[in-house]
C-alpha cells in the first residue's frame, strides 16, 4: 500500500519576483499598442486587464483601456486573450525591454 506524500509549496511573492527584473524603457515607442481604443471601450470582459502578469493593462475612468508597457514580461498573453485581435504586439527594439537575469 502506498501512502500520499505531503509537501508544502513554497510561498511566492509575485511583487518581490517582479522587482528583481530590470527594464529599459524605449521612451515614446511602446512595443505594444491598442489598435482601436473604441473597441476596448466596447469590450465587455476586458480579459487583458486580468491576464497580464505585469499589470500593464488597466481600465481607465472612461471605461476604456490604459496601457503602460513599462515592466512588460513579453509573455504574449494580452495578444492571445484578445478575441477582437485589437492588440498590436511586437517585441521591443534591441537593447530595450525586460532583463530577467537578476532574479
Ligand atoms: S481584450 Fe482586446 S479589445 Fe478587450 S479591452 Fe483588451 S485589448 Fe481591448
Ligand atoms: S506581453 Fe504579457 S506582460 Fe506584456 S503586456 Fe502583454 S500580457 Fe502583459
Amino acid at each position: 500500500m502506498t501512502s500520499a506524500v505531503e509537501f508544502t509549496l513554497p510561498a511566492v511573492n509575485v511583487e518581490e519576483k517582479l522587482f528583481q527584473n530590470r527594464y529599459r524603457i524605449d521612451a515614446g515607442r511602446p512595443h505594444i499598442k491598442v489598435r482601436n481604443a473604441d473597441t476596448c471601450t466596447a469590450c465587455e470582459l476586458k480579459p487583458c486587464t486580468v491576464c497580464c502578469p505585469a499589470g500593464c493593462w488597466r481600465v481607465d475612468t472612461d471605461g476604456g483601456i490604459e496601457l503602460v508597457v513599462d515592466g512588460c514580461l513579453e509573455c504574449g498573453t494580452c495578444r492571445l486573450v484578445c478575441d477582437e485581435a485589437n492588440v498590436d504586439w511586437n517585441y521591443p527594439r534591441g537593447g530595450f525591454g525586460i532583463l530577467f537575469k537578476f532574479g
